[in-house]
């Protein structure tokens, strides 16, 4: 009989050792915690076999029951038996409630479990009559059976009461918990009983079979488990990889459908498209977004594509068959046709698209270009794409703000754009750029000031006004260095003028807002002001109403600055943009420049009059001069002395002209105090 236990025990070791090798070859392979815990479980039940084992052999060769070798060994056979349970137990746990136990948790349990060891072992000790070896035997083996069944049984109810409809692995798993668990509980009572009532005849049958009956079932539940491992990983696969199309189909920062999801949604149209549909798609790209990321950082640049895509979402909503964020600042929609219907849809999008944003406390005026083109059944998804880009750039540096349609031809003059950039770094160090200056006339036909307009002499293109490259200076970064040579040559200029005529010699400077924004501008300015022992009322910085400021409130401290200083402070092309008044509020300023829109567009001739007679005395009674710009004919000029305008400035007046002439000018106009005269 004994023979027959140690084979089995021999037997039930190794497969314990196979089965705990197992799940830890599959622990390090998935790195879960649970895996460790059931594997730590075999190998202590391998421990616990062994020194049962042990024992039996101890028992077989009448060691001294009492001996330190002995007690060591039944200590070590207790802890690694309830130490198998407990961590039996963990490893379930932490899988279906998917977190580990914590540290705490786990010392727990080693010491619980090494306390019972060592109650198990003393008690052993203490209790060496032989009338108590049915208690001996309770307390030494029943009572493991019994917190073992009872441990397998609960372990069991938990998975199934944490999911109603288990996969097959955790099926098997219940179920072999519960044969495990019914059969250890079931020896513990029939232990309990063989203490309580004497010696029990169903023991003695089914003792001798446990070992064999563990061996079959460890196996089992062993499989189990790796069934239930592989099922779990299999879902979770299947999940990320879900969650992984869904990502790539979705914009990670605006959750606007991506790139992909563009590309899908084109292909799919092409396969069910008859040959004569048609699509229009249109790109939308922030004008000088690179501009402001410079200027404010990218996270604030991230904020406003966020922004803008829940615009865009609204907007779009309903109205486009698809919006989403192609990448960086370039937002696309697409519209089933394509025609003059579209086209104006695109254009309203993209006039929406350009309203002040306001963000947390900051209000944002940008700009946005559009670029469109036809997509048809059988074109290439890529090239529809570039030619849609092509027609972006298009609008972009044509001074953006507009909108753009693909046209065939438009690739070549892309094609010269790095040419022109070449030339535009270049003109820097070759000193090319001229300041012209366009004389303002005040209401007493006396010249009030001169605007300073930058040129650029272009080696084969002649003289190019600011338009064909300002946009360039800026994409390229060398705004803010124009503007701070154009100032200071227009204090340089204030200063030679000052002993020519002092009364006119005042010149009115243009300012990009990224240079009002950059924080040396005050600095810069009084250092040139100092130099030159220029009086700072002589000079005017402008800045456009429209594009004035990214962030109104980085700029407010500038212009206050400024005036503090004595600089005049003009908002230019006041009207044009969305909130003209807001600016009349926000900023601090002293002259307000009208659009030249207000002169030149006849079709709303008698409103914008109206809006001159009620905006030019509010201008008065806030202390603000104002100063109308674009006067081209004489009715205009006329028109416009009866509304109460201090100044006057255009081509009817004058042109802008070389500082050579705007000298004789000023030598003329001093002359005739009442001179006024249209200098071309
Ligand atoms: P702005 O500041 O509004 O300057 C007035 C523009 O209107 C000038 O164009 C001027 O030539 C033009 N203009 C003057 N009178 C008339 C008229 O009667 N009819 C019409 N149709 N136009 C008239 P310009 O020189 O091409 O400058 C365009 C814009 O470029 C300026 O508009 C200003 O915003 C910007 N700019 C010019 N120079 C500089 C500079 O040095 N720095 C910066 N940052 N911007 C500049
Ligand atoms: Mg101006
Ligand atoms: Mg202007």
């Amino acid at each position: 009989m004994r023979d027959y236990f140690s084979v089995t025990l021999i037997f039930q070791s190794i497969s314990a050792v196979l089965i705990g090798w197992l799940l830890l070859h599959f622990a390090r392979l998935y790195q879960r915690t649970y895996l460790f815990y059931w594997s730590i479980s075999f190998f202590c039940l391998t421990i616990y076999l062994i020194t049962v084992y042990i024992s039996n052999q101890f028992t077989t060769y009448n060691l001294d029951p009492s001996s330190p070798l002995r007690l060591i060994n039944l200590f070590m056979l207790s802890l690694a038996g309830y130490l198998q349970i407990a961590f039996l137990m963990t490893g379930t746990i932490t899988m279906v409630r998917g977190a580990t136990i914590s540290k705490k948790a786990f010392i727990r349990i080693l010491i619980v479990c090494m306390l019972i060891a060592a109650s198990v072992t003393l008690f052993k000790n203490w209790t060496e009559a032989s009338s108590a070896s049915n208690l001996r035997y309770l307390v030494r083996v029943g009572l493991r059976y019994l917190i073992a069944g009872i441990a397998c049984i609960g372990t069991a109810i938990y998975i199934l009461r944490n999911d109603s409809n288990p996969l097959l692995g955790k099926k098997l798993v219940t179920i072999g918990f519960f044969v495990y668990g019914f059969e250890m509980a079931f020896l513990g009572w029939l232990t309990l009983e063989n203490y309580l009532f004497g010696e029990s005849a169903v023991l003695m049958i089914l003792a001798p079979y446990h070992g064999l009956f563990e061996l079959l079932l460890y196996p089992i539940i062993a499989t189990s488990l790796i069934v239930w491992l592989l099922e779990v990983e299999r879902m979770r696969r299947q999940q990320s990889f879900e969650k992984l199309q869904n990502l790539n189909q979705t914009d990670g920062l605006t959750g606007l459908p991506s790139q992909s999801a563009l590309h899908k949604h084109l292909q799919t149209w092409q396969q069910v498209a008859q040959p004569e549909d048609r699509l229009t798609l249109t790109l939308l790209g922030i004008d000088q977004m690179q501009r402001f990321n410079d200027a404010e950082g990218i996270k604030k640049g991230d904020e406003i594509i966020i922004t803008l895509a829940k615009r865009l979402e609204f907007l779009c909503i309903g109205g486009f068959r698809f919006f989403g964020r192609l990448y960086g600042d370039v937002f696309v929609i697409i519209s089933s046709g394509f025609g003059d219907e579209q086209l104006k849809k695109a254009k309203k999008i993209r006039h929406s698209f350009s309203r002040a944003l306001k963000i947390k406390n900051n209000t944002y005026y940008l700009e946005t270009s559009a670029g469109s083109t036809e997509v048809k059944p059988d074109m290439d998804i890529e090239i529809t794409l570039h030619q849609a880009s092509q027609a972006l750039q298009l609008a972009k540096q044509s001074g953006g703000k507009q909108h753009q349609l693909y046209q065939p031809g438009l690739r070549l003059s892309l094609n010269t754009d790095l040419i022109f950039e070449n030339e535009l770094r270049a003109a820097f160090k070759r000193e090319q750029f001229e300041i012209y200056y366009q004389p303002i006339w005040s209401s007493e036909n006396t010249i009030a000031c001169f605007e300073a307009l930058i040129r650029w002499n272009h080696p084969k293109k002649g003289l190019l006004t600011p338009n064909a490259f300002l946009t360039l200076v800026q994409e390229l970064g060398l705004m803010i260095e124009l503007d701070y040579w154009v100032c200071q040559q227009a204090i340089k200029q204030i200063r030679s003028w000052q002993f020519i005529n002092p009364t006119s010699a005042k010149v009115s400077v243009n300012f990009s807002a990224e240079t009002v924004q950059n924080g040396h501008l005050v600095q810069f300015i009084e250092n040139c002001l100092t130099t030159e022992k220029v009086h700072a009322e002589n000079l005017t910085l402008e800045v456009t109403e429209n594009t004035a400021m990214h962030n109104i409130e980085s700029g407010q401290s500038t212009l206050t600055e400024l005036k503090k200083l004595g600089v005049q402070v003009a908002i230019d092309d006041f009207g044009t943009g969305y909130s003209s008044l807001n600016y009349l509020k926000a900023f601090p300023s002293d002259v307000i420049k009208f659009d030249r829109s207000f002169v030149s567009d006849r079709k709303n001739q008698q409103i914008n009059i109206e809006i001159l007679k009620s905006l030019v005395p509010l201008c008065h009674r806030l202390d603000k001069k104002v100063v109308i710009e674009g006067i081209e004919n004489k009715a205009q000029f006329e028109t416009m002395q009866t509304l109460g305008i201090n100044a006057f400035q255009g081509y009817y007046l004058s042109y802008p002209i070389t500082a050579r002439e705007a000298q004789k000018l000023l030598i003329m106009s001093k002359r005739s105090k009442n001179f006024k005269k249209r200098a071309h």
